[in-house]
């Protein structure tokens, strides 16, 4: 049981899915749930996104479409990272679109498809210059030809990419990577592939560039309302951010001025003051590099974190006289409090990975 609380406005991620669908008119929308939706809960968020309009949903690894499907989402899923471990059956026989990386995978997938005896649907992934997943564009013939003998197992149904500075807009790898995935289109298409869903754009490109829509957009921290692109109108594209993580404030005390916090006296009270203790550490996710970086708030008041992050504790300088008491709620990340950009801008690091560590193995409740 951890000591932080996350409570998770799944009306936001509707909403969020919804605006999303908006910015992209000419597309479906692929609502990405990978690494349990960004620690905002695996199904309850793909319901959420469902309802606010997203015809797919995607993720990462096999286990987590598997489990949406006996959650009982019946729509479009589709998973992309595996080797060629990947159960291909299972996810066959539940009606998951798998993407193929490399010929070892797709032989997998081909051997499977003919023992479950339903014909796959693959979406080739092609690697434009992230040098991540994908086949490299010389070895994209290749693929296709094998998909194309073994048409009885599978059927290519889309062929996607992934942007590596789409959160730079005006990068010129963007327009780079677009060049190589529209001549890998046409290597498809030139093959006879009926291609159902071209995509390739994440949450930056579906907010900044229309023109790299295609069929299908696949948004992921921008459903939990964190754009990675700043709002030209300073509207943060009208996205909500969904998740509030809070713990509790276990001790109130005054100290003398002078008194060094926290192991290794990182933190000094510059005068008399009132400390308040709170009962949530790094073991539960707070980042230990907060210390006297990040803040919290309380009533509505902001306090940085005092010293040095504990591992089940971290202590704040409250103020002398300060009207905090203990059993107080201490807001880390809400609207009444700091923002996960907050804190990923104290510690060094991207929102996505915030949301990811408060959220990670936690119980999730709706707000
Ligand atoms: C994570 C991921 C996304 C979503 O990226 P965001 O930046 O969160 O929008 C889209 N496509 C792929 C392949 C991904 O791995």
């Amino acid at each position: 049981m951890s000591r932080l609380q996350v409570s998770v406005d799944y009306g936001a991620i509707a909403r969020n899915v919804e605006r999303l669908c908006a910015f992209a008119p000419t597309a479906q929308v692929l609502a990405v749930v990978k690494a349990d939706a960004y620690g905002h809960g695996l199904v309850p968020a793909a319901a959420a996104a469902r309802a606010g309009g997203a015809t797919w949903l995607g993720v990462a690894q096999p286990d987590e479409a598997l489990a949406l499907r006996a959650a009982g989402d019946t729509g479009r899923i589709l998973t992309w990272l595996y080797g060629p471990d990947v159960p291909a059956a299972r996810l066959i026989e539940a009606g998951v679109d798998v993407s193929a990386s490399s010929l070892p995978v797709l032989e997998r997938i081909v051997d499977a498809a003919r023992e479950v005896g339903t014909v796959a649907r693959v979406h080739v992934c092609v690697d434009t210059g992230l040098a991540r997943e994908g086949v490299r564009p010389a070895e994209l013939p290749g693929l296709l030809e094998a998909a194309i003998a073994a048409d009885d197992a599978v059927v290519v149904v889309g062929m996607w990419s992934h942007l590596a500075w789409a959160d730079q807009p005006g990068h010129p790898t963007i327009d780079a990577q677009a060049a190589v995935f529209r001549e890998a289109l046409a290597v498809a298409e030139a093959r006879g592939a009926r291609l159902e869903v071209r995509h390739l754009a994440n949450s930056a490109a579906t907010l900044t560039r229309p023109d790299l829509h295609f069929d299908l957009v696949r948004p992921g921290i921008a459903i939990y309302g964190l754009p990675p692109v700043e709002d030209p109108a300073g509207r943060r594209f009208g996205l909500e951010p969904a998740m509030r993580v809070t713990a509790s404030l276990a001790l109130v005390k005054d100290v003398p001025a002078g008194q060094g916090v926290s192991y290794g006296h990182d933190y000094t009270t510059p005068a008399p003051t009132r400390l308040g203790l709170v009962s949530a550490g790094y073991a539960d996710g707070i980042f230990r590099s907060a210390g006297n970086r990040a803040e919290v708030s309380i009533g509505g008041r902001r306090h940085r974190i005092a010293g040095r992050v504990c591992m089940d504790q971290v202590v704040l300088d409250l103020g002398a006289d300060a009207p905090e008491r203990a059993g107080d709620t201490v807001v880390l990340i809400g609207p009444d409090g700091p923002t996960a950009r907050d804190w990923a801008d104290a510690v060094g690091t991207i929102d996505y990975e915030i949301v990811c560590r408060f959220g990670g193995y936690k119980e999730k409740a709706p707000v």
